[in-house]
């Protein structure tokens, strides 16, 4: 018989399992019997096709081209350099393609590495104890918990369930839940089994115990992993802007090149002088590494995140997340550290603090049962960690149970033999447990679910029923606590008698009592909300909690300032339109209360037909489609379920809302560092350009030869290039509004201030230098000047020269685009200046060594140049500082018009 098939017991036995697991020793051999718990990573795609694709790509085709006709030509007619040309033209794809393979590696690595920082746990019983182990370690014969939200983590039979629903739509592609149980079942196949749980899907509800049969590459997903392989990888919003902007100024770069050439024949150019000249300027603006470049920033911003807490789980949410309007977030745990701890009761009428019970002993007497109902009514688990016991799950429940532990003085324990889950929905759990006095019902709750299920009341050790002046005695005690902030949970039980099980056991119950449970804001949270004002992002808390408690824990955050906040309830919520909540999220502080998981997703949906970027947070299984409606969906990685990450874009390590605050800051640096880098690269271009615009209209020597151009392009401006990539984020970040999402990374701004501006004051400079070398050479214009006059080859050493010289200087224009160089640390970033120490290097080599002198062409040129090119360098800076000074103060004026 299939294990399925059998009783429980016979299906443990049948693992040679037992109700209190394994032993570790027999763990640890089964382990290396049966391999780790893991589906063998899917081969993604092979390095050596990424590597092809690196020489193969749209530009890499371009130089292909250009290579080859630069050969043909040579063929044509030899001798006038052009295999040089086609030779560094092949040089330069080799460069380029083995740099962007090593920036597509690494950002790939900084990926992998991040999967590896939430490895998954499981509840697994060995020698009787629970621990929490690594879902890789389990083997079959595991006698496993499982709960709403858990990831199953490998095949297994169930042996005990309470209202467990799972999702098996990964494995067998059926996308309603179905309801699982622990009894034996006659169906044929395994997988199909009501009793049966695959590896790969998900508990929706309930929760319930299983022992394994398959582990890794022997459960059925295992076995479809190898089929399911996943999409190739999607580019981010802004990947695809780099690839649509690369082509555009590619397309660009070769119009101008055909462009010229026609012009240079119509002025009678030799065809050989126009065909090198098109060709160079093909080459000088193609712009080579700018998609590894942005791909690479994006995974360096996710390893900085990942450092503040935040983990990114695709690529394009770094983007997303930088403009970022409105972050809905939970209170519990996210705003609050979800550190338990039971403040105040409200017990037979009366405000109790505990000292108060602890000093009448007969009150915890009396009302036993509301202190058994703390006790007992809980989904917690206890673990055993070298050597010490405690609890897993929920902080609150573990606060409940100490509390009621030390009212009661001794820890009862009546079995549970059934229970009703807790959901958002239903905001309360209940559990059934065989006592002394028969079957007894434990339910607690939110007191607005918990008092319509109640007909009685217990008072002075009798029961009474429950009236309406009763009910509303409780409910303005509840206000009481909630104004405190203090979470109030009501608790009501019911003795059963025979029956234990069925649709009617939440009914006629008799309420016992409040308690008031203290859970403190976390320290960092004032900060980062206060952040968040200055940013321009509205923030929203969204709890299941007491309206009361909502605001009076947002009013000590400093969320809510104001009198009258807005506080909208789920009761309100579900009535309002689409256009009423839209209208009601107009308000500058608003908070959801006693909202049930689904209608968090309204609330997003509301939000989004506003145009906001909405980030939400979550934790449940239900909070799942609202993770996804979101633009980013946050999941809680300590409290959150498997569920829930698997929905989410972003997780938080630490659970807390300054950790998404600070993901946002980095977001935002992201984008303006990759427009660091682009307007730095851009730049160059225009002294690139000038020369043979000169050289072609004004027929001089040509100043700067391609071979030139290609060691700006390919060597002194990558590595700088990178490290304004690599920027962190300035502290300005988060003092101005979020960046509009139609507010695309390359706009004419840029392009006008890399072309027009900082590019025109570079080819200025180089231009100066090349004819201040020709010049004092005794070169008047329309002289003759030979391609190996010595002359000739100072004075493009000069012009290359000074274009070093600019850029290095623009490097820190570019560092610090919107303020002063000196109101910025200028040597922080240790990759910039290891760029600029490279880049004087290279230009010392090539200027200086005759390996240098023949491969570019070159000269040495006296120290005069340098002092010659080194003003305009520091004229630029002085022109930057001048305008940043005008622009600075008119934007200071615009952010203080803004911000209300
Ligand atoms: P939050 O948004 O603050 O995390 P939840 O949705 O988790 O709130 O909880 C909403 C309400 O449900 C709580 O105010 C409480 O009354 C009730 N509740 C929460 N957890 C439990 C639990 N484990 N058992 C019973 N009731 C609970
Ligand atoms: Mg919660």
């Amino acid at each position: 018989m299939k294990i399925h098939q059998v009783g429980t017991e016979e299906a443990v036995a049948s693992l040679h399992s037992s109700r209190s697991g394994l032993d570790q020793t027999e763990a640890l051999r089964r382990l290396a019997e049966y391999g780790p718990n893991s589906v063998e990573a899917l081969a993604g795609k092979p390095l050596w096709l990424v590597f092809i694709e690196e020489f193969s790509h749209f530009f890499a085709l371009i130089l292909w081209l250009a290579a080859g006709l630069a050969f043909f030509a040579e063929s044509r007619q030899p001798g006038q350099g052009m295999s040089t040309l086609g030779y560094a033209i092949l040089g330069v794809i080799a460069v380029n393609g083995l740099f962007s393979f090593w920036q597509q590696y690494r950002a790939e690595q900084a990926v992998t590495a991040l999967q590896k920082l939430l490895p998954q746990y499981v509840k697994a019983l060995r020698e009787n104890k629970i621990a929490l182990i690594p879902a890789a370690d389990l083997v079959p014969g595991d006698i496993i918990a499982l709960q709403e939200g858990d990831n199953v983590p490998a095949d297994c039979r169930l042996i005990e369930a309470y209202s467990l629903r799972v999702n098996n739509a990964t494995v067998t592609g059926e996308s309603l839940p179905q309801a699982r149980d622990a009894l034996p079942s006659g169906e044929d196949e395994t997988v199909h089994s009501r009793n049966v749980l695959l590896a790969g899907t998900s508990v929706v509800s309930g929760e319930g115990t299983a022992v394994v049969f398959a582990t890794g590459m022997h459960s059925e997903f295992g076995k479809i992993a190898h089929l399911t392989q996943t999409a190739g990888d999607i580019l981010s919003p802004l990947q695809k802007e780099i690839v649509r902007l690369s082509r555009i100024v590619a397309g660009l770069a070769l119009g101008l090149g055909v462009l010229f050439f026609v012009i240079g024949q119509a002025m009678g150019l030799s065809f050989w002088d126009n065909f090198l000249f098109a060709i160079g300027i093909i080459v000088a603006n193609v712009p080579e590494g700018l998609l590894p470049t942005v791909t690479l920033s994006l995974a360096m911003a996710t390893q900085r995140m990942a450092k503040r807490n935040a983990l990114i789980r695709h690529l394009p949410s770094v983007e997303t997340l930088g403009a970022a309007t409105v972050i809905c977030t939970d209170k519990t745990g996210t705003l609050t550290q979800n550190r338990m701890e039971a403040r105040a009761l409200y017990l037979n009428g009366e405000h109790l603090s505990l000292a108060d019970v602890h000093r009448r002993p007969d009150l915890a007497r009396e009302h036993h049962r509301f202190f058994e109902d703390a006790l007992l009514c809980h989904n917690l688990k206890q673990a055993i960690d070298n050597g010490r016991t405690h609890w897993l799950g929920d902080p609150m429940e573990v606060a409940l149970v100490g509390m009621a532990k030390a009212c009661l003085g001794t820890a009862i324990a009546y079995p549970k033999i059934n229970e009703i889950p807790f959901d958002t929905d239903r905001k309360r759990l209940s559990t059934v447990h065989h006592t002394p006095q028969g079957a007894v019902l434990y339910c607690k709750g939110a007191l607005e679910t918990v008092l319509p299920l109640c007909d009685q009341v217990s008072l002075d050790g009798r029961l009474e029923p429950l009236h309406d002046d009763q009910r509303q005695r409780f409910q303005q005690a509840q206000e009481t606590l909630a104004a405190q902030g203090l979470r109030v949970l009501a608790f009501a039980w019911r003795e059963l008698g025979g029956e234990h099980s069925g649709q009617h056991l939440e009914e006629k119950l008799v309420l016992a009592g409040l308690a008031g449970l203290l859970d403190p804001p976390r320290p960092e949270v004032p900060a980062a909300l206060q952040k968040c004002r200055t940013a321009g992002i509205k923030v929203i808390m969204v709890t299941g909690d007491h309206p009361h408690t909502a605001v009076a824990i947002g009013r000590e955050i400093g969320l809510i300032t104001g009198e009258h906040p807005v506080v909208v309830t789920g009761d309100r919520l579900r009535k309002l339109s689409k256009t009423q909540l839209q209208l009601a999220l107009d308000s500058p502080e608003i908070v959801f209360a006693r909202v049930a998981a689904d209608q968090k997703m309204r609330i997003v949906e509301a939000l989004k037909s506003k145009k906001e970027v909405v980030a939400v947070t979550g934790d449940g299984v239900n909070d799942a489609p609202a993770l996804k409606l979101a633009d980013i969906g946050i999941a809680m990685g300590v409290a959150g379920t498997d569920v829930a990450k698997e929905a989410a874009d972003m997780i938080l390590l630490d659970d807390n809302f300054a950790s998404i605050v600070a993901a946002i800051e980095e977001g935002r640096s992201v984008f303006d560092n990759i427009r660091r880098f682009l307007t730095y690269i851009l730049t160059s271009n225009i002294p690139e350009l000038v020369p043979y615009l000169a050289f072609a209209l004004l027929k001089i020597p040509l100043p700067l030869t391609i071979i030139q151009i290609l060691a700006v392009d390919l060597g002194t401006d990558m590595i700088p290039a990178l490290g304004l990539g690599a920027e962190k984020p300035d502290p300005a970040t988060m003092t101005s509004p979020p960046r509009p999402r139609s507010d695309t990374l390359l706009n004419w701004r840029i392009l006008m201030r890399a072309y027009l501006y900082l590019g025109t004051m570079e080819a200025v400079a180089a231009m100066a230098a090349f004819f201040y070398v020709l010049h004092g050479g005794g070169w008047r214009y329309g002289d003759f000047l030979a391609d190996n006059a010595p002359l000739y080859l100072q004075a493009t050493t000069a012009c290359l020269g000074a274009i070093i010289v600019a850029q290095i200087a623009n490097v820190f224009i570019c560092k610090s685009p919107g303020r002063s160089l000196f109101a910025a640390p200028l040597l922080d970033n240790r990759l910039i200046l290891w760029g600029i120490a490279l880049e004087i290097g290279l230009i010392l080599a090539i200027g200086y060594t005759p390996w240098g002198n023949r491969v570019f062409g070159t000269a040495p040129i006296g120290a005069e140049v340098w002092l010659f090119a080194a003003p305009f360098a520091l004229g630029m800076v002085a022109l930057e500082e001048l305008r940043k000074r005008l622009t600075g103060s008119a934007a200071a004026n615009r952010r203080a018009g803004a911000s209300r």
